[in-house]
């Protein structure tokens, strides 16, 4: 369920503080730490998943939820003309956090 070493864990138990912006009781959603846009988020899983490459038949209602909430996370932000969404799976994917998920970025660059 949990992974002790894992830090998007710990901001699921609120053991590291952070902007939260959305919450149920399968994903939390919150601002990402360096943002690459004006609005940047990330939406994961309560569940620890490592990655794209351990999801598992048992996690498609977890992750069509996930996927069906990423307008709703957009709208609620002030984007109404469009978003990305990316995922970064492993080493050669550009994965720094081992905790599957979702960045939602929007509003225009920051950099
Ligand atoms: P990845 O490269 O794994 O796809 O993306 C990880 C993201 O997590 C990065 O954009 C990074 O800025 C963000 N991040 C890393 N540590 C923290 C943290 O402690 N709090 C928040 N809010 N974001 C973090
Ligand atoms: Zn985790």
């Amino acid at each position: 369920m949990r992974d002790p070493d894992c830090i998007f864990c710990k901001i699921i138990d609120r053991e590291i503080p952070t902007d939260l912006v959305y919450e149920d009781d399968q994903v939390v959603a919150f601002k990402d730490i360096q943002p690459r846009a004006k609005t940047h988020l990330l939406l994961i899983p309560r569940l620890h998943i490592s990655s794209l490459e351990q999801l598992e038949q048992k996690h498609q209602h977890l992750i069509s939820h996930m996927v069906l909430l990423l307008p709703t996370l957009a709208h609620n932000q002030g984007l109404y003309t469009g978003f990305r969404t990316i995922i970064n799976t492993g080493l050669d994917g550009g994965q720094e956090i081992d905790h599957l998920h979702i960045h939602l970025l929007g509003g225009g660059s920051i950099e």
